[in-house]
């Protein structure tokens, strides 16, 4: 099959938080020829993005590109800082939340959950709620033998459509006065969240290509700071590819031991180029201004929205509840095959009963209505009674609310 079969007329609505579409400019970035990479170049190119990735995060401290996934790098961060059997407190925000405690008690660590208990309308509670750093916090001055090692919590879940407060679990780790490093998954939050690894005293932050970064999959990344340098040191889990040692080393001249993604990293430095350019404050406004649109489209149609709690809304995704007995992907199937327009669905413990509307990176006020418009038909067409239009809602709320910046300027 030609992968020109999978692109019926216009463009098809990538309309899932992550991937998210790709920007012709840093599509055709990635099309330059592949150089070598112990060459001249390259070390031009490698200083480039390393230097812009730590303005992207926020730091002055090393930051790794591995060409792996997401998963790679959650794993890198816990194999460079920890040993075998090592305590981690991790807190269930959702289903990335739960993959990465798998992952971590798959390598050896003994990984204790923090969650709110009981359910909310039908679905676990702490899968519609942020970090509650209180939890943490209590539970932290309850380990007077400082046996845990690592925080470990996700920025934006993904899965349900909730960012959390990272300043705060710093503030609870210090609060309890605990030697903890914290580590933070902000795969899908890192350039549409506002995200600031210095200034939170974050240890790890982990990252990944295909969300905000505008990127397609194939690259991510850890974010360092010197106290998880200094763990990296004794840390004893088994690590060989991962290892920041070497490639701290050898970044230092722009190149890396074994040989890097050099397509993806052109595609990194143009779309660097992008979200720098605009400032990293214009694009987290961007983001936020869109999900508040979002948000008010989905009340209108009377559909509660995973995120039950104010303030924790995500920029760059909203979950959207179905009614009780209306299996949420057999609407995303209608709203895909008649529409083309692909929504996120819902995983693990909250599968069926929720959908994603992805509302990150390269798009737009109008692309936004259109793919809210294929929502609203591809509900009705399933029989979900609703309450008024969210695509009259969006409208207004974009015209209502221009970006603070102009999008362009006639002559
Ligand atoms: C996408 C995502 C992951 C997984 O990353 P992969 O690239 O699929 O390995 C992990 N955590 C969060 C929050 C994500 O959004």
């Amino acid at each position: 099959m030609l992968t020109t079969d999978f692109h019926p007329t216009g463009r098809h609505f990538l309309q899932i938080p992550g991937p998210s579409p790709v920007p012709d400019r840093v599509l055709r970035a990635m099309s330059l020829p592949t150089i070598d990479h112990r060459g001249p170049e390259f070390g031009v190119l490698g200083l480039k993005v390393l230097a812009d990735m730590q303005k992207i995060f926020q730091t002055r401290h090393p930051v790794m590109i591995y060409p792996a996934s997401g998963t790679g790098a959650w794993e890198a961060a816990l194999a460079n800082t920890l040993s075998p059997g090592d305590h981690v407190l991790m807190y269930e925000t959702g289903h990335f939340a739960f993959l990465w405690n798998k992952l971590a008690t798959r390598l050896g660590l003994k990984a204790e959950v923090l969650a709110l208990s009981g359910t909310d309308n039908g679905v676990p509670a702490s899968w519609r709620h942020g970090v509650q750093a209180h939890l943490i916090e209590e539970r932290l001055k309850a380990d007077t033998a400082h046996s845990i090692k690592a925080v470990c919590v996700v920025h934006n879940e993904t899965s349900t459509g909730v960012t959390s407060n990272i300043a705060a679990v710093r503030k609870a780790i210090d609060a309890a006065k605990h030697p903890s490093l914290l580590l933070v998954d902000t795969i899908s939050g890192l350039a549409s969240a506002d995200y600031r690894h210095d200034e939170w005293g974050v240890d790890v932050s982990i990252s990944g290509s295909q969300k905000g970064l505008m990127l397609p999959p194939g690259i991510s990344f850890n974010a360092l700071s010197p106290k998880a340098i200094e763990a990296s040191k004794t840390a004893k889990l088994p690590k060989a590819f991962w290892a920041w040692d070497e490639i701290i080393e050898m970044n230092k001249t722009g190149y890396w031991p074994s040989t890097p993604n050099t397509n993806l990293l052109y595609a990194l430095s143009e779309a660097a180029d992008m979200i720098l350019g605009q400032g990293l404050d214009v694009v987290f406004a961007r983001h936020q201004r869109w999900a508040d649109g979002v948000r008010a489209a989905v009340t209108t149609w009377g559909l509660p929205i995973q995120c039950a709690e104010n303030g924790v809304h995500s920029p760059i995704l909203t979950g959207v509840m179905t009614p009780e007995g209306v299996d949420a992907d057999a609407v995303r199937k209608i709203i895909y095959e008649r529409f083309d327009c692909s929504l996120g669905t819902g995983l693990g413990k909250i599968k069926g009963r929720m959908f994603r509307i992805g509302h990150l990176g390269d798009t737009n006020d109008l692309t936004l209505i259109a793919a809210v418009a294929g929502c609203e038909m591809g509900l009705k067409l399933a029989g979900v009674k609703l309450a008024g239009s969210g695509v009259q809602t969006l409208m207004d709320y974009y015209a209502s609310h221009p970006a603070a910046v102009p999008l362009r300027k006639a002559a």
